[in-house]
């Protein structure tokens, strides 16, 4: 089942009397319950694919559908409707709120859900505190966690929500090595667990390999797309011209090799 498609997309930025152009024709589209990495160097346009995915903002032509609703022209409150119900984010820097402990912080998108009881949001947000191993640290403030334990919060919040899509922007950019590969792991083990789909960017080459399926970005535009089989990445040359193809025959043993 598809959860995201993107059909021709450009998205442009005014900038002074220029304009900035951050997508060009970009169609792709993702299979629910993945782990999708986007990955490219600074500038490439990876925030602004994530933006459209999470129906932060809407494409300047182009189609973009989540989780089979067309973003394109809807206002702000219905795009805020099905950003609540259907995505969960996770951002470099963690974005929690430094006066809520961490349970308050991954209680906080369920506080806007008016018939859900009390016990029942205490319920689901003990299970992932538990879930991401931070039981013992729920009235912890952010600024008495660790890098690590401030993404797991995080994590715990983008998740309480139950979305389709989880979005992580740059999710180990703050954290060393080991925690970054911690985190990842995490994500692989809730995407396993609960069949979540995970959308990560990153400009690091070594973290693409957490994912199940890569799209390489560049200026802009999709450079290629691969899916991990048995360790190794095939490209999907073919989804460059049309959402859906069989797997291409060339066959790369790492990522960093170009498709055009
Ligand atoms: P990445 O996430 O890969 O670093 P971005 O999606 O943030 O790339 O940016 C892609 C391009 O669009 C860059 O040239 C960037 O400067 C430009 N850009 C992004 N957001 C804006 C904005 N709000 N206004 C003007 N230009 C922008």
């Amino acid at each position: 089942m598809e959860i995201v498609r993107l059909e021709h997309v450009y998205k442009e930025y005014p900038l002074g009397a220029h304009t900035v152009q951050a997508l060009t024709d970009v169609s792709f589209s993702i299979d629910a319950g993945v782990v999708l990495a986007i990955a490219g160097p600074s500038g490439s346009g990876k925030s602004t694919l994530l933006n459209l995915i999470g129906c932060i903002d809407t494409p300047s032509s182009g189609r973009v559908i989540v989780a089979g609703h067309d973003i394109t022209g809807k206002s702000p409150d219905a795009l805020a409707d099905l950003r609540a119900r259907t995505v969960g984010f996770i951002f470099q820097t963690f974005n929690l709120f430094p006066v809520l402990t961490a349970k308050e912080n991954v209680e906080y998108p369920l506080l806007q859900r008016h018939n859900m009881s009390k016990q029942e949001r205490n319920k689901r947000v003990e299970r992932l505190l538990e879930f991401v191993k931070l039981s013992k640290y729920a009235r912890h403030l952010p600024n008495q966690l660790s890098g690590g334990q401030r993404q797991r919060v995080a994590i715990a919040r983008a998740l309480v929500t139950r979305p389709k899509v989880v979005l992580a922007d740059e999710p180990t950019a703050n954290l060393d090595h080991k925690t970054g590969e911690g985190i990842l792991a995490l994500m692989k083990d809730i995407n396993r667990k609960t069949g979540t789909t995970f959308i990560f960017s990153t400009h690091d080459q070594k973290v693409v390999d957490f994912a199940d399926h890569y799209i390489g970005i560049e200026d802009g535009q999709v450079r290629f797309l691969g899916v991990r089989r048995d360790g190794k990445w095939l490209i999907r040359d073919e989804w460059l011209q049309k959402a859906r193809s069989d797997l291409a025959e060339t066959r790369v043993s790492g990522v960093g090799a170009h498709v055009r």
